[in-house]
């Protein structure tokens, strides 16, 4: 069984605030069309497009992330229509003035499972109040957080030259063990093993048990340790982390390119080369993310 704890789903909204940003009068297909990529059709539309592709890969069930600010009725909607398949993460940026009713409508109104934070994109600190905010609504709803640490790059804004005002000062994955500790029952979620603060996420998840670490994207952040491969990578977080909170996940965004069974296929023949038991690898690709979100209803 194959669960996917890490895709993204680029929706209207998400190609809309694109094309705003780019400062001219454009519209979501100019920017679709620049990209090479398959403009959204609604969020049903898209939702249905995913569960196909799920199918076509033989994926179980998948984590969507809305991409961007604001984008929590869509994401909503999508899970509405394929609660067995689809879990809901949502972008919350906790500087915007609505954010804590946002976040907490995303939890309780459209049943969305974990809040993205990323701090070096909205430039609230981890120790900020109004982060803390965003973890007592999440911890009132049973909700997860998934905390973007580490290098910050989107393929998608290079692609289009939109600059990107990041500061990821403040995505150092210690920065996140206050709040883990204060929040023990909530999960956390640090994506790709720290995006290159690969001791800082082992320092982060050995100390703090709710702390996961997601194994997402091509990982090229190994190129800042010399000599790490992938491999070692996965050896080194197994030894810390142990198997139960890895959570497996591609990265996926968007089509026609669809779900990255290639980045599916790397990662298993590692994990295959490690010498786990099948159980341990079983936990990794997916028994992980039905223990954190369990099924709701039927398809
Ligand atoms: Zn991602």
């Amino acid at each position: 069984m194959i669960n996917d704890a890490h895709c993204h789903f680029f929706t209207e909204g998400f190609f809309a605030a694109l094309a705003w940003q780019r400062g001219k009068a454009e519209s979501i297909e100019d920017i679709t069309h620049e990209l090479g990529w398959e403009t959204p059709d609604g969020a049903e539309q898209l939702a249905d497009r995913w569960v196909r592709e799920l199918d076509a890969k033989g994926v179980s069930r998948a984590a969507l992330i809305a991409s961007v600010s604001r984008d929590e009725d869509a994401i909503g909607a999508a899970v509405a229509r394929h609660p067995s398949r689809l879990v809901g993460f949502f972008m919350i940026d906790p500087s915007a003035g609505d954010a804590n009713e946002r976040a907490r409508r995303g939890f309780e109104e459209f049943g969305l499972r974990a809040a993205c934070l990323f701090p070096a994109m909205h430039h609230v600190a981890l120790d900020d109040v109004r982060t803390d905010r965003v973890l007592d609504i999440a911890a009132a709803h049973a909700g997860a957080v998934f905390v973007h640490c580490g290098v910050l790059s989107m393929g998608v804004r290079k692609k289009l030259r939109l600059p990107s005002a990041f500061d990821v000062r403040l995505g150092n994955p210690l920065e996140l063990q206050p709040l883990a500790t204060a929040y023990p029952q909530v999960p956390f979620i640090v994506p790709h093993f720290g995006a290159g603060m690969f001791r800082e996420a082992l320092m982060l998840a050995d100390m703090c048990p709710n702390v996961h670490l997601d194994t997402s994207s091509s990982n090229n952040w190994v190129r800042y340790i010399p000599g790490l491969t992938l491999e070692a990578a996965f050896r080194a977080a197994i030894s810390v982390v142990g198997p139960s909170r890895l959570l497996f996940g591609t990265d996926s965004s968007f089509f026609p390119r669809g779900w990255q069974q290639g980045i599916y296929e790397e990662q298993k023949r590692i994990v295959e080369g490690l010498q786990m038991s099948a159980d341990d690898q079983a936990l990794i690709f997916g028994g992980n993310f039905d223990r954190l979100f369990a099924r709701r209803g039927d398809d």
